[in-house]
């Protein structure tokens, strides 16, 4: 395809050569493996020992409060359930968390809640954010965790997590943050910010898939997740993935050290791309903050639109983007992000996902401002209920 438009960054990044070039002796001759005595083992255990460093500089945490994982799935789980384990000995079983989470996390919290933990949820505003207020009045005496996202994965709201950390050490309560969506795209200070835990994944900024990491605070002592050999401190078992774990640090330390200077710029794309979109297609939201987004994250709503055909006709022009329907799911609901800040089930299906990064150039934003309205307006020409909506008749 000659035109291509990338934009779909929150579901998986392109990897940078710089890192695949760091990976490939790990994954050809570099192979001993870095539990083995002999000095062949011990060049992936060095390396290995230097990208945990790498990580602990950029997160602002010490080097044995990072535990590698196979990516941020498996972080979120391991977090909330090795506290839970933990704390429901000391009688603490229940956990605060908010609706609009990644499944990781939702999925994790239901399955607690049908092994007996009461789990409470807060509302999500119409802005896409939690309020700290919430939090507070949602701990109880009997609360052992606090899990919120840093960021999130649809509408790309960034949360006040140092606030939220601040009330949970108040409360003496564990905070967990899945920052997934945030690591390698703002800045994140894992000491600074009050929190207890974190979840990464290398594949969200430009490194390889598979690959992740929780941050534990030191002190923590809790259940692993996954039982085996004496890895990661004897905390989370498996042959260390070496390749993968130098290419999440060379990823995170590109990407924090770019930061600065891409920002501005991908900010500007994005705020062109809202305004544009909004200006040239009638009955059409932005969701979420204008302000308290990611830099890259752009959400919007059609009226009248069918968010699966809206993607296939993208796909047809070369644009990869995401809608708010669970098509993965292969379930007609909307999206629970989307109906979490209030959005009737049929506006919340007619969503465009764009999450543009570094590569996204001017003339993209002018393709993608250029190729989108007419198929908004070609959806709508055919739409029965488009035809409601001029009419002026309700329709849901
Ligand atoms: C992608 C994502 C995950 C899952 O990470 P994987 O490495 O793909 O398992 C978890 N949380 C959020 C917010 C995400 O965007």
């Amino acid at each position: 395809m000659d035109r291509f438009i990338y934009a779909d960054n929150a579901a998986t990044t392109r990897i940078y050569p710089e890192v695949l070039e760091k990976m490939m002796p790990f994954l050809t001759e570099q192979y001993g493996n870095p539990s083995s005595l002999y000095s062949f083992g011990q060049n992936a255990r060095q390396a290995i020992d230097e990208a945990r460093d790498t990580v602990a500089e950029c997160m602002n945490c010490r080097f044995d409060e990072v535990f590698f994982t196979s990516g941020g799935s498996e972080a979120d789980n391991w977090a909330i359930r090795m506290t839970a384990e933990a704390l429901a000995k000391k009688g603490k079983k229940h956990i605060v968390s908010s609706v609009f989470e990644h499944h990781a996390v939702l999925h994790t919290l239901k399955a607690l809640e049908k092994q007996g933990f009461e789990i409470t949820l807060l509302p999500v505003y119409e802005n896409g954010l939690v309020r700290v207020e919430d939090v507070r009045n949602a701990i109880r005496p009997d609360t052992s965790l606090v899990t919120i996202m840093f960021a999130n994965n649809e509408i790309g709201t960034i949360q006040p997590i140092p606030e939220i950390g601040a009330v949970c050490r108040e409360k003496g309560v564990l905070f967990h943050t899945d920052a997934v969506q945030a690591v390698g795209h703002i800045p994140v200070d894992f000491a600074g910010m009050n929190i207890d835990m974190l979840s990464m994944s290398a594949h969200k900024f430009h490194g390889p898939k598979g690959v992740g990491a929780l941050l534990i605070r030191r002190g923590l002592r809790f259940p692993s997740l996954i039982e085996g050999g004496a890895q990661e401190k004897g905390r989370r078992a498996g042959t260390e993935n070496t390749a993968g774990i130098v290419g999440l640090a060379h990823a995170l330390k590109m990407t924090c050290s770019e930061m600065e200077k891409i920002t501005p710029s991908l900010i500007e794309r994005r705020d062109r791309l809202i305004n544009g979109l909004l200006e040239r297609v009638e009955r059409s939201r932005l969701n979420g903050d204008p302000v308290k987004r990611l830099p890259g994250n752009l959400n919007i709503s059609f009226e009248g639109v069918e968010g699966e055909s809206l993607l296939l006709l993208l796909d047809d022009k070369g644009i990869c983007a995401s809608s708010g329907s669970a098509c993965t799911s292969g379930s007609l609901d909307p999206s629970h992000v989307l109906l979490s800040i209030g959005l009737p089930h049929a506006i919340a299906h007619g969503s465009l996902r764009l999450t543009i990064s570094g590569d996204t150039t001017d003339e993209d934003v002018d393709t993608l401002l250029e190729v989108i309205p007419p198929i908004i307006n070609r959806l709508r020409s055919f739409s029965p209920v488009w035809e409601k909506i001029t009419k002026g008749e309700h329709y849901e």
